[in-house]
């Protein structure tokens, strides 16, 4: 066993189907009366139903949430905020609105109460991306860290089979890596082989019932744990791709996730292949081709080219992602990464 060093991150977690209804006692036991509901302008029924669930305790509702967190729509929120004399944001929504109420946050310090209704795992770390003039970075604070969270699995009956698929790899990433993690830790990695099985088991059924809840709770139990690992270990060459792909070639943030995972994983299959044993026990085949054949199985996305990414685009990205890269099993390798990146391009199985 090696070293390790850990850290409990303090934060509340509410978890059953219906438990939106527990949201006004957890803004009273936190001495909390005002609200400001968050969301997307796709989910403004979502919030406008919060919002008279809670009655008085909503003093607003901003539904214009975006991918990214841009900081302009941050600007806008945070008047809101402030003109509607809120003391605290509640966020009803994927990443996006729970971007926007860490960004809130990071702000002014407000509590934050998050209603999660895709598998992205944002709601469980101290991490808070944000583009400027179509820059994007990322910081990490414990003023970013969510106080409350209630994962209701009826908020994601919603959510389009599609996307239930892509969000729950994209969780499964945040997994893979905190199994070859530089500062993993045997907690790290208990809940990462724990959030896997989890997703392993019902995203098959949920594309099969997509209404079945047993099945959305057992999603959102593993996304829980797979973003758990997000915010507690680092991070490599997976994150580091997508981060590149989302930020500067804006291709959409679960779908690249989705794609990039059999390929990134492969790249680490050697250098990590202790750490990555439990994938292979899981999915079968070589790590790569496991977690290829498991997304082609639910119907995921499988090929770059066919969400936006152009193969022009291969060497300069190849390019960015080797520039201040992230600590990695294996060594970057600008030329490596052109063929990864070539490879999830055309959608081909990793060997
Ligand atoms: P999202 O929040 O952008 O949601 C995608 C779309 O699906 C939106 O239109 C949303 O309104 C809709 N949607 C969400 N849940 C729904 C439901 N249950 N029913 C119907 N529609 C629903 O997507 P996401 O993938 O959850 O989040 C992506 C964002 O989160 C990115 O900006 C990413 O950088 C960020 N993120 C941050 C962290 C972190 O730790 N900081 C972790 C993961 C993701």
């Amino acid at each position: 066993m090696q070293d390790f060093a850990f850290t409990q991150n303090q934060m509340r977690v509410v978890f059953g189907a219906g438990c939106r209804s527990q949201l006004g006692a957890e803004m009273e036991q936190a001495a909390r009366r005002r609200a400001l509901v968050l969301a997307t302008p796709f989910q403004k029924g979502m919030a406008e139903s919060i919002a008279s669930q809670l009655g008085t305790r909503a003093v607003g509702i901003f539904v214009g949430a975006a991918m990214h967190t841009p900081v302009d729509v941050t600007a806008e929120a945070m008047s809101a905020f402030n003109v509607a004399e809120a003391d605290c944001v509640v966020a009803v929504g994927g990443g996006s609105a729970i971007g926007l109420g860490k960004a809130i946050a990071w702000r002014n310090n407000t509590a934050q109460f998050i209603l999660p209704t895709t598998y992205a795992g944002s709601e469980v770390t101290p991490i808070l991306g944000e583009t400027d003039g179509g820059r994007k970075s990322t910081r990490r604070d414990y003023r970013i860290q969510p106080e409350v969270v209630l994962y209701d699995a009826e908020l994601t009956l919603s959510l389009p089979v599609a996307m239930s698929v892509a969000s729950g790899l994209n969780a499964m990433a945040h997994a893979v890596e905190a199994l070859y993690a530089q500062d993993r830790n045997p907690i790290s990695t208990l809940q990462a082989v724990e959030g896997l099985k989890a997703l392993k088991v019902a995203l098959p059924r949920i594309v099969l019932s997509p209404k079945d809840i047993t099945a959305r709770s057992h999603a959102l139990y593993g996304s829980w744990l797979c973003g758990t690992v997000l915010g507690t270990v680092g991070m490599a060459l997976h994150h580091k791709l997508c981060h590149t792909l989302g930020g500067s070639f804006d291709l959409p943030h679960a779908e690249t996730h989705a794609i990039l995972l059999p390929h990134s994983a492969a790249y680490n299959a050697e250098a990590a292949s202790d750490e990555l044993r439990p994938v292979v026990d899981l999915f079968g085949g070589s790590v790569g081709s496991g977690l290829y054949d498991f997304a082609a199985s639910i119907g995921a996305p499988l090929a770059l080219k066919d969400i936006g990414f152009v193969d022009a685009a291969i060497g300069p990205a190849a390019m960015m992602a080797i520039e201040n890269p992230y600590w990695n099993p294996r060594t970057i390798e600008q030329g490596e990464i052109a063929v990864l990146l070539r490879n999830a391009w055309a959608g081909t199985r990793p060997r």
